[in-house]
């Protein structure tokens, strides 16, 4: 069952750039005047309706549209926005381009401090809505596609018991790479004829961020389809006392990290909640899938604990974070897609709530 698709614009990674002037001569008489950046975001907030319509508009022509628009405005000293251009886009529609630009044209800012003109980049994402593959009996059973990016989606299912559980599909030039499976091999086989048949991209690997059911549970799947399946050298044998053989090994925990030529990093930040749970960092989407190392800002637990590293655990999320500081876009293990990169801070209280006082 699909439900039709409708647009959706992602408020992230704000690419702000207030009072300067990038293009360096043609601005620099221009007095500069500062205008906060939570005030800019706030008013593009408040009109990104006007935006969101260029998009839908599109999407009933075009489904599966999606992309970066980079606009580039100035507003004036009296709040207006005198210009406005477009600065760079994957988008590859004019109409959508156009109208982004003509929007911004029309909005009102509040006057500048210092009297002068402020020039802002703004990133419209436009992405579609989540599309339900399978609908599940009362959510057991779903599974369900989300775009974060216009290259990556995360795949979310759940089980009998109501847990969902979330993996990624990273579309690179290579093909697709799955970043975990799904619950069951089945659910994962559903994700995969998704991607074939939507995406138009072969499968080029996968990678499972440790050896827990809800990362593993569907290698059946991808070894139907021979689609190679790497880990870390810990996760691999940890898999081969299970008797699970067939995954090779991507790096060792002593290497400490993979620059996989595919467009993105895999991290080890040493034992937390598994002893070989690893993260995937996207730099091209600043997008960090965290897996079960951290918890999503709905968590009130730490969930499954018996395999977790409680004293080391903090250290190993400061580590992430601390990695990729302007990394926006936090995926955890299970539950919602995290914007603000406010799970690491919350995964951390979670761990101070648990420690033994
Ligand atoms: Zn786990």
């Amino acid at each position: 069952m699909k439900r039709a698709p409708i647009g959706r614009i992602g408020l992230l990674a704000a690419a702000i750039c207030g009072l300067a002037a990038p293009s360096g001569q043609a601005m620099a008489e221009e007095r500069a005047g500062s205008l906060d950046k939570e005030i800019i975001r706030r008013i593009i907030r408040r009109h990104i309706n006007e935006v969101k319509g260029c998009y839908d508009r599109e999407l009933a022509a075009k489904p599966l549209s999606m992309g970066r628009v980079m606009v580039r405005f100035t507003i004036a000293p009296d709040g207006t926005v005198p210009s406005s251009e477009l600065q760079s886009s994957t988008m590859g529609s004019p109409a959508v381009e156009q109208c982004a630009v003509d929007a911004v044209k029309r909005w009102e800012f509040p006057k500048p401090r210092g009297d002068g003109r402020v020039i802002v980049s703004y990133p419209f994402v436009f992405l579609p809505e989540p599309t339900v593959l399978v609908a599940g009996t009362k959510g057991a059973g779903e599974v369900v596609v989300e775009w974060i990016d216009p290259a990556i989606v995360v795949h979310r299912t759940t089980d009998a018991q109501g847990v969902p559980s979330n993996g990624l599909v990273a579309v690179t030039d290579a093909g697709l790479v799955l970043i975990d499976t799904a619950w069951t091999d089945a659910e994962t086989e559903t994700v995969l004829r998704w991607g074939e048949t939507t995406l138009h991209r072969p499968w080029v690997g996968a990678i499972v961020t440790h050896d827990h059911a809800d990362r593993v549970g569907g290698l059946g799947a991808l070894f139907r389809r021979r689609v190679p399946v790497a880990a870390l050298d810990l996760t691999v044998a940890s898999l081969g006392r299970h008797g699970v053989r067939g995954v090779t090994t991507l790096f060792s925990a002593a290497a400490g990290a993979f620059a996989d030529p595919r467009g993105f990093e895999v991290f080890y930040p040493g034992p937390g909640h598994a002893k070989d749970n690893v993260v995937v960092a996207f730099p091209a989407a600043h997008v960090v899938f965290g897996g079960c190392l951290v918890k999503s800002t709905e968590a009130r637990d730490l969930g499954f604990t018996g395999d977790a590293s409680l004293a080391a655990w903090p250290d190993a999320v400061r580590r992430v974070d601390a990695r990729y500081p302007d990394f926006q876009t936090v995926v955890p293990g299970h539950g919602p897609v995290d914007r603000w990169r406010a799970a690491y801070g919350h995964t951390l209280e979670l761990l101070r709530a648990a420690a033994p006082r």
